[in-house]
């Protein structure tokens, strides 16, 4: 069987696991935790990065510090995981859903104008597989009706944007380490990246359940206390120094999954050539991280076929991302602006391969015949 993902293991992860719980400081923000901040605060030049439980708590906490109440709206794509809205709708917020470019997947930067209102409030943009949005267009939208933007770059970490890396473009921006995505903390965790100093001191307080416990241990107060709306958002210490060991490997694991994927991208550029089916395309301005690699059939009738034939290779390929305006909560928590040209068609026909630290040779040489062997078995039936 090939599995869809193994989550990245490099080998420090275990020693620096067990240090911390030989630290006998295993609650949040410990060492290991400021080491992880100090490491994302020198690499991405941020106002400030704070580990949270996970990529959706950073995100809520995005929507807590832009004060996001009902009556607000928020522009996101529909093709996206739920926790992109559900953070919004949250707060009360009414999501605002703008098609998608069918090149990258990512929000169509020239709906976004069209879909904004005297109540609107932010953008948030969901860099797909890894891919930038059209950064440069969406800021120049935001700075001239000022809105805020919001990175939903949880599937981003590595990757730029004209030399930038992702996440430090908007107001905010975040990452998730689940067990899925590139880099992990152990299965859960997230980070929430504040670009914009204005936002740092609350978000502070709110991850600490809304007290001022940060000030105390700086000796600004004597004691601590209530003083805003907040939650429990600090990992464990066990999380962030599973997250150190990968840190300490990124350059590593980025290569390795590079390598799978080009691999991918160069067995497969004949079928794509010939018209069969789409491979990801990444603008010029946009270097990835390798996270996702997915083709698109033609037909959503084609997909399942190949879907069958993975799965009589015991290939695990999965497909994702019902669009959110036509989900039970989408449909009562928000509305799409404009019209759906791709979002559904992309959701219908879309294959996401496996792709892991640590794939195999043998392994993606079984998965590339199969597409290839399913294709021209197709071909050869129909002429
Ligand atoms: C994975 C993912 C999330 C959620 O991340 P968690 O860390 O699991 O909460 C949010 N948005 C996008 C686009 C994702 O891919």
């Amino acid at each position: 069987m090939i599995p869809f993902n193994r989550p990245p293991l490099t080998g420090n992860e275990a020693k620096y696991v067990l240090q911390a719980i030989q630290s006998e400081k295993i609650s949040g923000d410990g060492q290991f935790t400021l080491k992880c901040h100090a490491w994302f605060e020198e690499k991405l030049s941020c106002a400030k990065a704070l580990l949270t439980p996970s990529c959706t708590h950073a995100l809520e906490m995005a929507a807590l510090l832009l004060d996001v109440k009902p009556g607000d709206e928020i522009i996101m794509p529909s093709y996206t995981f739920v926790s992109t809205a559900n953070a919004f709708a949250l707060r009360g917020a009414t999501i605002v859903f703008v098609d998608i470019r069918p090149d990258t997947l990512n929000i169509n930067e020239n709906l976004i104008e069209q879909a904004i209102t005297s109540r609107t409030k932010a953008i948030v943009v969901v860099h797909y597989a890894g891919i930038s949005c059209e950064m440069n267009t969406i800021m120049s939208i935001a700075i001239k009706y000022k809105l805020f933007v919001i990175e939903d770059a949880a599937q981003g970490m590595m990757s730029t944007y004209d030399g930038k890396p992702l996440g430090t473009f908007g107001n905010m921006a975040t990452y998730s380490f689940h067990e899925t995505k590139n880099y992990t903390s152990g299965g859960e965790g997230g980070l929430l990246i504040i670009n914009d100093p204005e936002f740092v001191s609350r978000a502070e307080i709110i991850r600490e359940k809304g007290t001022n416990r940060k000030q105390f241990f700086q000796g600004i107060v004597d004691k601590y206390t209530w003083v805003d709306i907040g939650s429990s958002l600090l990992p464990s210490e066990l999380q962030a120094a599973y997250l150190w060991g990968q840190l300490e490997e990124c350059e590593n694991i980025l290569s390795n999954r590079m390598k799978t994927w080009n691999s991918y991208h160069s067995a497969l550029s004949e079928l794509e050539e010939d018209g069969y089916l789409r491979l990801p395309s990444v603008p010029k301005e946009c270097k990835h991280n390798a996270h996702m690699f997915y083709i698109q059939t033609e037909h959503r009738e084609t997909r399942t076929k190949l879907l069958e034939k993975f799965k009589e290779q015991s290939i695990l390929a999965i497909f994702h991302y019902i669009p959110l305006h036509s989900t039970m909560a989408g449909i009562k928590y928000g509305r799409f602006n404009g019209e759906d040209q791709y979002t559904t068609k992309a959701s219908q026909c879309i294959i996401r391969l496996p792709l892991f630290y640590g794939l195999q040779k043998n392994q993606l040489n079984k998965i590339t015949s199969t597409i290839v062997n399913f294709y021209h078995d197709a071909i050869a039936t129909t002429s």
